[in-house]
Order: structure tokens, then C-alpha cells, then sequence
């Protein structure tokens, strides 16, 4: 019964009609949001991407066939009407754009019939996000989807502009790539053509962005989807969306300049948010020991302090073992928190746990002056003193601390302290703080591996003054590369290169390749670097987290059309699925029997 749209123009989205048009015949199709029949007139309000229109079908404007279609109306059938738009004769809406207008139907055809849906296509509904997920093309109906993915392609369209604009050209790269591992896991495509290899998807388009600097392009950017086969966290994709870029002849500051006056431009005409340039710049050495974390977010205070000479040697080993050791003892002051409730100071000691803590001392200097602390019998008062005093303690304040090595200190301490800021509502969600990290450390010591990692990949530059210390003190040297916060979110990140051989090569060894295994892996870029390469450097955003926090979305789901669950399944469409022996053979790949 579903009619045709033979003859038949759409004139208007729904909500792009005004009191203005009052007196024009328009004609608009969507979906049946409502329907409200009351004998002789019928309200229905319809549905598309731009909003709701109130349609009213009177037997005295349009045919008896007419009126007895609108009788038919469901939630979510698909219709086109035709009628003249007027000022709304009942009461005016105030929640919907065209609240104050109806169209008078005089034509209407069913273009499609529909089941009940499986919940309500409205904003903010409460159903599990499973059966959302399922039912995804449904989801996608809603207005909130619908500002989130709106919002998505504006972005998008904005970041096309100003990047031409700035004379960078759109170059697309390759998927199916060779698998070079470093860092996540590789998705592995096999070869047919080839039984026994793979391809791998690209984790970034790193190399070929490189490359394509080598081969005088000058300026590159592209929107591209990367896979990363990661372990399974909530808040993951397994394919994902990054904007990336590299330019030729920079150095850092030219990259910030650019990509500053991108974000400003991308913020402001979005969501009219001023950001104030230039964005603030904090060494990695310094975001750590005042915040504990390589993303702080500097809405809030609540920073580190290093009381490390002040417990020096004092009566409680929990402090002088981890100085002794050469660790550090670091803490927070949670200001006015005193008071807090025992099973409160509990919950954040198995909070401080998970990040590797073996408790969590504290001192709660009470209103009386008097204190409570879970180790005071081990220090003179005159010792307590000083310890509130290098914390800027006041009567009623809640002093936490962390003792231990470096590493675990900040990131205990700096995940307390978003942890209590999430409590007490510190990070005020309508402030966006930027920030600049720079000077990432070169390389990170993999326990696991027994060796140096790269923290950002292998071909990031050192910074020019500590490369003597790549022979001597490999875990000192600090790299060019930079990191752009968002409210404690890393959105993107991003490095100077590598262009000369020497380097590259010592790099390498550093991160225990031999000469054959780094041309093994990456053979095509090192050959291409024998031919010129210019100084080159860029960066990459994560597309999708960006828009979350442009959105206000809690979930990275909510600004991907068809995401996938934690464990990279497609509830939807049940990839990945088992494939036929025939597909299996033609690839030369059988499967292990399950056990
Ligand atoms: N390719 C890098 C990444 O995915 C970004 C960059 O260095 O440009 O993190």
C-alpha cells in the first residue's frame, strides 16, 4: 500500500518552514512522530532531520480518500502531505522550532507503512543501549543522534575548508597496508592472491604521510578511519576516525599555529566557544608534578605538592622507605573536605589502590584545629606541622598522600584528584581549557618487553639538545613531540620527524632493532629517505572524541553512526561472523577446532 513519490517534490524539510511562509502551499515528508485523532480533525505531527511539523487533516480541506489515509497514520509511517502553512490556531508551542505554525493538509500519501518501533523515537529515552545498539537505524531517528552526527559532518566540512585553505592538499591512503607493529595490535586482512600473507589495516597513516612529504606535497590532511586491535575498554573503537595532517619545512611552532587557528575556527562555529589564543603550553615534566597525568585538566586546582624533603627520614616508614628507595612522597589537598565521612576517605584508598597504591594516608585538619590522620602516632607534632604547612593546610582541609616510586605517585595522586573532582563537581562543564603538552619523553621502559618503547612511534625527533644523551641516557631524552588537551582529554597529538638518516638509524638501535629488522618493517620508508626528505612534522586528532566533547556526550558511541560494542562486535549487523569453507579455502585458511 505504499504509494510512490511520481510527480511529487518535496519543497521544505519540516522545520524549515516559518510563520513567514503563513498563506504558501509547501509540501514536506517525514515520519509520523504522532497522531492524535479527534473525530472529525486529525493532528499529526511529522517527523525529519530538521525538527517536527503539526499537520492538521480537516474533511472541509482535502478529499474524503484523503482524510481516511490520515485516519491510517501510525508512529513512524512514512508520508508526504501537501496543504498551506498558518499561524497555529491552538495553543503555540514553545518546545519546537515551528510551534507557532500548522500546515492544513489538503493532500497526503503513504509512502511506507511501519511496525511498531521497539522504543520510542524521542530525545533522552532511557532504553538500554543494547537494544538501541540493535535497533541502531532506529536510534539514528532520534534528534539527539541526530544534532550529534549533524555536528559531525559540519566539523568535518569546516576542517575541509580551512585546511585548503591553508594549502593543504586531501590525499587518501592506503587500508590495505603492510603490518609493521608498534604499538596496538594489527587488524590482518588475508591475501587470496598471495596464500599465506596479509595485509594489516592501517593503526594510523603515519608512514604514508611521511612518504607523501618525501614526494613534495607539502602540506597533506586527511579524515581517516584507523584500526587498532586493542584490548577491550569501554570506551573504544576498534575502528575509529582521526583528522590527520603533516607538513613539510616546520618546526613545532609552525604545527600549533596552524592547528590552533584550526580549533578556534572549529570551536567558534559549532558551538560559539571562544578559545583564546594562543592556548597555553605545559612541559610534560611540569603537567606531572602539578597535576600527576600528561592530560591535565586545569579547570581545577588541587595540585601536586612534593613534600618528599619534609618526611624525609621521618618516624613513619611508609614515608621514608619510598624516599629511601628513591621514590617520592606527593600529595593533594582536598580544600574544606576535612570533615569527610570515614567510608568516603575509604572509597578513595580503593580508588588510590587500583592505580597501584598500597593505602592512602591522610590528614583531615579539623575545624578545632585538632587532627585526625592515619599515622600521626608516628609524628611528632612538631613534624605534623610542617607537613600541613607544605600542603597549605587550613583548618578543614583533607590532605592526601602517596608514597612510593615516581611513577605511581602521579598517577595515584593524579587520578584521586579528577576522582574528587568528579565527586564534588569541581571541572565546571561549560569552561573548555586547551592546553599544549610538549616535551614528551623520547622513550618509555617496557617492563614487559625488557626494553625502550617509543611513547609517541620511532620516528619522532629528539629534541635537538638532548641528542647526545641517546648513547648515555636514552631515558632522559625528551622528544619534539606535543599533545593537545581538552579538558584533561588528550584530542590529539602529534611529533616533529625524523629526516636524518644517522638518527633514524640510532633510534632503531635504541629500541633494540637490528639494521635488517628496521628495513624488514619499514624498508620503504628508510629507501625513500635516501632520496631528500624535507623537515617535516604533524599531527593527528582523534575525530571522534573530539566531537563527544563538542557534543557534551558522555559516550564516543553517541558520534558514530554504527559503532561497535567493547568486544568489537556490531550488535546490528553480528560482525564478525563465521565465513564459508569455500571463502575459507579459496585463502588457503583453516580454522583450529574450538576446544
Ligand atoms: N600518527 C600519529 C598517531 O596516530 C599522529 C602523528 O604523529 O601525526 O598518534
Amino acid at each position: 500500500m505504499a504509494e510512490s513519490m511520481k510527480g511529487l517534490h518535496r519543497t521544505h524539510r519540516c522545520a524549515e518552514v516559518s510563520v513567514n511562509d503563513a498563506g504558501k502551499t509547501v509540501t514536506v515528508m517525514g515520519w509520523v512522530q504522532k497522531n492524535r485523532n479527534k473525530g472529525g480533525i486529525i493532528f499529526v505531527d511529522l517527523r525529519d532531520r530538521s525538527g517536527i511539523l503539526q499537520i492538521v487533516f480537516e474533511g472541509k480541506n482535502i478529499s474524503e480518500e484523503g482524510f481516511a489515509k490520515a485516519e491510517k497514520l501510525r508512529s513512524e509511517y512514512v508520508a508526504a502531505v501537501t496543504g498551506v502553512i498558518q499561524p497555529r490556531q491552538g495553543a503555540v508551542n514553545t518546545n519546537i522550532a515551528t510551534g507557532d505554525i500548522e500546515l492544513i493538509a489538503n493532500d497526503i500519501r503513504i509512502l511506507s507503512e511501519a511496525e511498531t518501533p521497539p522504543f520510542p523515537i524521542e530525545e533522552g529515552i532511557k532504553t538500554k543501549e543494547e537494544l538501541r545498539l540493535k535497533y541502531r537505524y532506529l536510534d539514528l531517528r532520534r534528534p539527539d543522534l541526530q544534532r550529534n552526527l549533524i555536528m559531525r559532518s559540519k566539523v568535518a566540512t569546516l576542517t575541509r575548508q580551512f585546511l585548503s585553505d591553508e594549502g593543504f592538499l586531501e590525499i587518501e591512503t592506503p587500508i590495505l597496508n603492510k603490518s609493521t607493529p608498534e604499538g596496538a595490535r594489527d587488524y590482518l586482512v588475508p591475501s587470496r592472491v598471495h596464500p599465506g600473507n596479509f595485509y594489516a589495516l592501517p593503526q594510523s597513516p603515519q608512514l604514508f604521510k611521511q612518504l607523501l612529504m618525501v614526494s613534495g606535497y607539502d602540506r597533506y590532511f586527511q579524515i581517516a578511519k584507523c584500526f587498532r586491535d586493542e584490548d577491550l575498554r569501554a570506551d573504544r573503537q576498534p575502528e575509529f576516525t582521526q583528522i590527520d595532517m603533516e607538513m613539510s619545512f616546520v618546526d613545532i611552532d609552525d604545527v600549533i599555529d596552524v592547528n590552533e587557528r584550526l580549533l578556534k575556527k572549529l570551536f567558534k562555529e559549532t558551538i560559539d566557544v571562544d578559545i583564546e589564543l594562543p592556548i597555553p603550553r605545559m612541559t610534560y615534566k611540569e603537567a606531572m608534578e602539578r597535576f600527576g597525568s600528561d592530560k591535565p585538566d586545569t579547570r581545577f586546582g588541587m595540585e601536586l605538592k612534593d613534600v618528599t624533603e619534609v618526611v624525609r627520614g621521618c618516624g613513619f616508614g611508609v614515608f621514608s622507605g619510598a624516599v629511601e628507595n628513591g621514590g617520592s612522597v606527593r600529595g593533594i589537598n582536598a580544600k574544606g573536605q576535612a570533615a569527610m565521612p570515614r567510608k568516603k576517605i575509604d572509597s578513595l584508598t580503593d580508588v588510590a589502590k587500583t592505580y597501584g597504591a598500597k593505602g592512602l594516608a591522610y590528614v583531615c585538619v579539623m575545624d578545632d584545629g585538632s587532627i585526625k590522620s592515619s599515622f600521626s602516632k608516628f609524628l611528632s607534632e612538631e613534624e605534623m606541622q610542617s607537613l600541613i604547612k607544605a600542603m597549605d593546610g587550613e583548618a578543614g582541609d583533607l590532605l592526601l598522600f602517596a608514597a612510593d616510586k615516581d611513577k605511581v605517585v602521579y598517577d595515584v595522586l593524579g587520578n584521586l584528584r579528577l576522582e574528587l573532582a568528579d565527586r564534588l563537581n569541581l571541572a565546571d562543564k561549560d569552561t573548555y581549557n586547551f592546553l599544549w603538552v610538549t616535551e614528551f619523553p623520547l622513550f618509555e621502559w617496557s617492563e614487559e618487553q625488557n626494553r625502550y618503547v617509543a611513547m609517541h612511534h620511532p620516528f619522532t625527533m629528539p629534541m635537538e639538545e638532548d641528542i647526545d644523551l641517546l648513547d648515555t641516557e636514552p631515558g632522559r631524552v625528551r622528544a619534539k613531540a606535543y599533545d593537545i588537551i581538552l579538558n584533561g582529554n588528550e584530542i590529539g597529538g602529534g611529533s616533529v620527524r625524523i629526516h636524518q638518516d644517522d638518527v633514524q638509524e640510532k633510534m632503531f638501535e635504541k629500541l633494540g632493532f637490528t639494521k635488517e629488522q628496521a628495513y624488514e618493517r619499514f624498508g620503504f620508508l628508510l629507501n625513500a629517505f635516501k632520496y631528500g626528505v624535507p623537515p617535516h612534522a604533524g599531527l593527528a586528532y582523534g575525530f571522534d572524541r573530539m566531537i563527544m566533547l563538542m557534543a557534551g556526550q558522555e559516550s564516543i558511541r553517541d558520534v558514530i553512526a554504527f559503532p561497535k560494542i567493547k568486544d568489537a562486535s556490531c550488535l546490528m549487523s553480528d560482525a564478525p561472523n563465521v565465513v564459508d569453507d569455500i571463502q575459507l579455502d579459496e585463502l588457503g585458511i583453516q580454522i583450529k577446532e574450538e576446544e
